[in-house]
């Protein structure tokens, strides 16, 4: 062997990818919940499927505009019922009363489940508190505490929630989430690391300690991704742009890049010591699965043995496509029902 191959093997190149690469991260699952039998079916499938891999919790957003919330309640209550899974309740104050959202925690809580997933949510038209219910994610986060001893999630935008009046106000804000009791924050999907790195230096000069876990959304349906993002303030790279160039009629190319991107970020995260990500399945389970394979997680005798009965019954496995399953995309054009877009984020 010459040159500079051999100089690469001999040196302790490899060894540090490997070693670096060798330690296989914790992960979280988010699913959106059904609205149809089909995609209650594939939902399942998908969490039959992701089970065995041990997440550290499964989350069930909520209804965008605060819909659904039937949907939501009754998928986490079977999951705790069937499953071993420690399932996680987003639950949006928007448009609700007090005792409205305060009913719907102490459901939760009578069910023994111990993790939310606090949001204000978004509404159908410009934002303003509904009288006499929580105005901000904040106002929720204190009042779930004087519920029960939950453990509380909520989020963080390191790019700028989209409607903040600065991104230092906005710091405050995820800092005052925290403070009044919530216990860690779940970034918005970012795809340019080097951003996330920098709000956590910010996070961490703004004194706040608790964990800031990383949001994954794989891509493979670019276009419609472009689209979340501009509405979301997430920056859309030209590498991704360029990755995802002449693929449109290739679902399968496309689904390899979006595996490919998603363990790229990440094991550039796991490089600066991050080791917990959050990932968004919009309720596919294949690429959620195969990332998290390449990554090393793999189901162990352990957590192969998941309670999964109920589960079990489910028979054919609806094959993953590359749009959401079921997702209409008129839907969301009446007047006061929120976009297709956020419901296909949130359902
Ligand atoms: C990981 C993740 C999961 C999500 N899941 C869901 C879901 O399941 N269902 C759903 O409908 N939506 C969901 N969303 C979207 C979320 O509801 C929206 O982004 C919403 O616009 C803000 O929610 P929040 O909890 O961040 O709100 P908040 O933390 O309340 O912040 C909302 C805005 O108000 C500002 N603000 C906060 N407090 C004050 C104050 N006292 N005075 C003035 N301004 C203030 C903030 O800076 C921010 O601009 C999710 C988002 C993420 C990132």
């Amino acid at each position: 062997m010459t040159g500079i191959l051999s100089n690469w093997l001999s040196e302790m190149h490899i060894d540090g990818l490997l070693s670096r690469n060798s330690e296989a991260p914790i992960l979280s699952f988010e699913f959106v919940p059904p609205r149809t039998d089909a995609m209650e079916q594939r939902l399942w499938h998908c969490i039959r499927h992701l089970a065995p891999l041990a997440p550290r919790f499964v989350s069930v957003t909520y209804g965008a505009g605060g819909t659904t919330q039937t949907g939501t309640l009754s998928t986490v209550l079977r999951l705790k019922r069937e499953t071993d899974l420690i399932p996680a309740a987003h639950l949006t104050c928007v448009g609700a009363t007090r005792e409205e959202v305060d009913g719907l925690a102490r459901c939760y809580r009578d069910a023994g489940v111990n993790h939310i997933v606090a949001l204000r949510g978004d509404p159908c038209a410009g934002y303003s508190p509904r009288p006499g219910g929580y105005a901000y994610a904040s106002d929720l986060v204190a009042g779930l505490r004087r519920i029960a001893d939950f453990d509380i999630s909520v989020v963080a935008y390191p790019e700028t929630h989209p409607t903040a009046s600065s991104p230092d106000a906005d710091l405050d804000n995820l800092k005052r989430k925290l403070d009044v009791g919530a216990t860690r924050a779940i970034t918005q999907y970012f795809f340019d690391s080097e951003i996330y790195l920098r709000f956590l230096d910010r996070c961490l000069a703004a004194g706040i300690t608790a964990p800031i876990i990383p949001g994954i959304m794989p891509v493979s349906n670019y276009e419609q991704i472009v689209r979340f993002s501009a509405v979301c303030g997430v920056t859309v790279p030209a590498w991704l742009r360029h990755l995802f160039d002449g693929t449109a009629k290739n679902p399968e190319l496309r689904r390899i890049i979006a595996c490919m991107v998603a363990v790229e970020q990440i094991r550039t995260l796991q490089t600066y010591g991050l080791n917990e990500f959050h990932v968004s399945t919009l309720n596919r389970s294949d690429l959620t699965y195969a990332i998290a394979h390449v990554l090393g997680v793999r189901p162990t005798e352990t957590n192969a043995s998941h309670n999964l009965t109920g589960l079990l019954e489910t028979t054919e496995i609806p094959h993953d496509r590359e749009t959401p399953a079921d997702f209409d995309p008129t839907e969301g054009t009446q007047e006061g029902a929120p976009p297709f877009m956020l419901r296909t984020l949130f359902g």
